[in-house]
């Protein structure tokens, strides 16, 4: 079993999301691959940034124009490509209407209940996840969409919660014993028993991603994005930098620790307490 994360930056348009879905059926040809994904690249930031902007009074329709037109234009071009995505675009539809109301809520309240905030911000991941495996049914492929009910959350933080690695094993393991060699799992969020996603953090997604593999006891855990790993030093900075074959899960706290964004301390944990390789991929 293998566990593969996409970033927003890995899924910022309909090629960039094709072209993670044949990494995705390359992998699924040789073991069953759990796919988990962040949102589309910047709207978790519209999602947030329409929240602000609904609690200080001002106009949030822009905010909510954008990120309607984002998902407009991807399924637009999955239509003109023949891959034809009608269930998410029900979807999206179907969301606009709920972000829409809950915004004009937390202007009247001019506050945001923190599920309430969580709702609002899991919505982006809600749209990718369906979005890509749709995008793979539509090429032929086996490939199931679940909700993260089935990685329960440790705690009842709804902002930075923690994964309940115990519970979520045999959910997991059920979701994927069906025919379908492709899982697909929004990242970012777990839903808890009252049915309300709780968010793992910005950035959270790696942690879903690494809390399913080390419930899933997977071979490895691969996090695709747009850097090739960890490096001697900051890249950007230091011309002389050089990327790093491998590091120990300490070493890695301590380079995050330190600044470097490639993953957090927080995503590793699930990892190193299974003992599960991470393997950064660009
Ligand atoms: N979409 C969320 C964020 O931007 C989670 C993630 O990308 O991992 O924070
Ligand atoms: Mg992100």
């Amino acid at each position: 079993m293998l566990v593969q994360k996409f970033g927003g930056s890995s899924l910022a348009d309909l090629d960039s999301f094709l072209a993670a879905s044949e990494i995705i059926s390359k992998a699924a040809k040789k073991e069953k691959t759990v796919v988990v994904l962040s949102a589309m690249y910047g709207i978790t930031d519209l999602l947030e940034g329409a929240i602000s902007t609904a609690v200080e009074g001002g106009d949030f329709r822009a905010g909510l124009d954008a990120i309607n037109q984002a998902e407009k234009e991807i399924l637009d071009a999955a239509e003109k490509a023949g891959l034809d995505c009608p269930k998410t675009g029900t979807y999206s539809k179907i969301q606009h209407q709920r972000l829409a109301s809950r915004l004009e809520g937390i202007a009247l309240l001019e506050q945001c209940p923190v599920d309430v905030q969580a709702e609002i911000l899991s919505m982006g991941e809600g749209f990718s996840s369906r979005l890509m495996s749709e995008l793979l049914q539509a090429q032929g492929h086996d490939a199931l969409w679940s909700d993260t009910d089935v990685l329960p959350p440790a705690n009842d933080s709804y902002s930075d919660s923690l994964v309940d690695v115990e519970a979520a094993a045999p959910l997991l393991h059920q979701a994927c014993d069906g025919v379908h060699n492709i899982l697909v799992l929004p990242g970012f969020y777990g839903v808890n028993q009252q049915g309300k996603p709780q968010l793992m953090g910005r950035n959270g997604s790696d942690y879903s991603a690494t809390s399913a593999a080390a419930a899933l006891n997977a071979r490895s855990c691969e996090i695709w994005k747009d850097v090739d790993g960890f490096f001697t030093a900051d890249p950007r900075v230091v011309a002389s930098a050089r990327c790093l074959d491998e590091v120990s899960y300490e070493e890695a706290m301590e380079l995050s620790f330190f600044g470097a964004k490639v993953i957090s301390a927080k995503a590793l944990t699930p990892l190193m307490n299974a003992g599960i390789p991470c393997e950064i991929r660009n």
